[in-house]
């Protein structure tokens, strides 16, 4: 085992990951940008290192800062949680060829899963269902592309093979529209990820965002752990997530999964992952893989047991993993809300101190969150605070749970988005489980319409 990592992200997921360091006995380094100076997780760290200014392209973007980071500290493997460089083929393979290990798959592997053609190429020949749609990039032809288009059927979708974070992507209903808006979504592509290249997809009207979890090690064994519901979304961003998946068979999970499992093992996979779908109709349609741990982890370690962070270190110190399929059982039910700084209603970014907190508590209830009383959010990051979680026997108890404790937690001086948690908790559709990804987008324009 490691005797020492460096961390190298911030907020509640550098506190987790310094969490799962310190039970497994291993000494952390955090580094940290100067805006993040006074957070308790970089005091609570055995050695902390700065490495820039508050920007993250100074900071938590600044590879050569990180890579001497780890050299000045003698740390033997880099965790880069989940967001800025997790994803970044070309920091992982910095990393190896520095020395270190990267906690994650090795770096053609990102690669593989980082272009979307290359991925669903990959997922297709693995045999893992995908969106129907071209096969790989688009032609340049616009002849071509009409026909690719009438075969798929409308509507469509284009998406830039280099996309992310719900960018680049463009939905036609009619052929009149087609051409042109493949050219925009390719100059977008170009000038947002510097590459031009765009597929087409079926646009499935109302799908459900359920994906899967897996973990593989380095010796040719991989595991899935069940799956997530992340349908309660705005603008792409997951806002609650949830394990199981309300009204989907386990049977029909298990195929998934299992299909998930052998595509890790064919393309080698290391680590921990996440398989993502669109789920309609009964049928899984692969978007992307996630190749790092994600905001969403707890859920699925509350109805495993399984600690999904400790599992990755261990795998990238070369361990077999400790689980076997038939060993894993999936029990009770767990609901994660995503405690944002901003304004319920119309998520404009909260920054600032928090001069009062009280965190929620009792049976059930997990809480990630770097916050304290007297914390000063800064305005530079992500405005993700705190996560809370509610466990219960089913999904009934765990949604009275999550209610209570979204009543005890308290967090003054800034806004947070409780209220709207709180109004979810009580919607009549959220609480009959299994809406699809435009519900939430959907409620809030409608509350918008009454106001006015
Ligand atoms: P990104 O990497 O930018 O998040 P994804 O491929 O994961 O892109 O897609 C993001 C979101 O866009 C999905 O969660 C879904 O809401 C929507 N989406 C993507 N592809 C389709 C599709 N074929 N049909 C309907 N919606 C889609």
């Amino acid at each position: 085992m490691f005797e020492k990592i460096l961390i190298a992200n911030r907020g509640e997921i550098a506190l987790r990951i310094q969490r799962a360091c310190r039970e497994l006995g291993i000494k952390t380094v955090v580094v940290h940008s100067e805006a993040d100076r006074d957070a308790k997780y970089v005091k609570l760290a055995d050695e902390s290192v700065c490495i820039g200014p508050a920007s993250s392209a100074l900071s938590y973007l600044n590879i050569p800062a990180i890579i001497s980071a780890a050299e000045v500290t003698d740390a033997e493997a880099i965790h880069p949680g989940y967001g800025f460089l997790s994803e970044n083929a070309d920091f992982a393979e910095r990393v190896e060829t520095s020395g270190f290990v990267f906690i994650g798959p090795r770096a053609e592997t990102i690669r593989l899963m980082g272009d979307k053609v290359s991925a669903k190429d990959a997922m297709k020949a693995a045999g893992v269902p995908c969106v129907p749609g071209s096969e790989g990039a688009l032609p340049e032809d616009p002849k071509e592309i009409v026909k690719i288009a009438r075969s798929v059927g409308y509507p469509v979708i284009i998406k830039a093979a280099g996309g992310g974070g719900g960018r680049g992507m463009r939905v036609v209903h009619t052929e009149a529209a087609l051409v042109n808006a493949v050219q925009l979504t390719r100059q977008e592509a170009n000038s947002f990820f510097g590459n031009p290249a765009v597929y087409m997809e079926k646009f499935l009207e109302n799908p459900r965002h359920v994906e899967i979890q897996v973990l593989a090690d380095q010796h040719g064994s991989a595991i899935y752990l069940g799956e997530r519901d992340c349908s309660m979304q705005r603008r792409h961003q997951k806002v609650i997530e949830e394990a199981p998946a309300p009204h989907i068979a386990p049977r029909l999970i298990a195929r998934i999964g299992e299909r998930c499992a052998e595509a890790c093992r064919k393309i080698a996979y290391r680590g921990a992952g996440t398989f993502e779908f669109l789920y309609e109709n009964g049928e899984f349609y692969f978007i992307e893989m996630n190749t790092r741990v994600q905001v969403e982890h707890p859920v699925t370690e509350m109805i495993t047991g399984v600690d999904i962070v400790q599992e990755q270190i261990r795998v990238a110190a070369g361990e077999k993993l400790r689980y076997r399929q038939k060993e894993l059982l999936f029990r009770g039910h767990a609901i994660e809300c995503r405690i944002n700084a901003e304004d319920p209603f119309t998520f404009v970014p909260s920054p600032g101190k928090i001069d009062f907190y009280h965190p929620p508590g009792g049976p059930g209830i997990r809480v990630d969150s770097h916050i304290y009383q007297g914390y000063r959010v800064p305005s530079h990051y992500d405005s993700m605070v705190a996560k809370v979680i509610a466990y219960g026997d089913t999904r009934d108890q765990a949604i009275r749970r999550m209610r209570i404790a979204l009543s005890e937690m308290s967090i003054q001086g800034i806004k947070t988005n409780i209220p709207l948690h709180q109004e979810l908790m009580q919607d009549a559709r959220f609480i009959e489980g299994g809406t699809s990804i435009h519900y939430l987008e959907h409620k809030l324009a409608d509350k918008s319409e009454v106001k006015r």
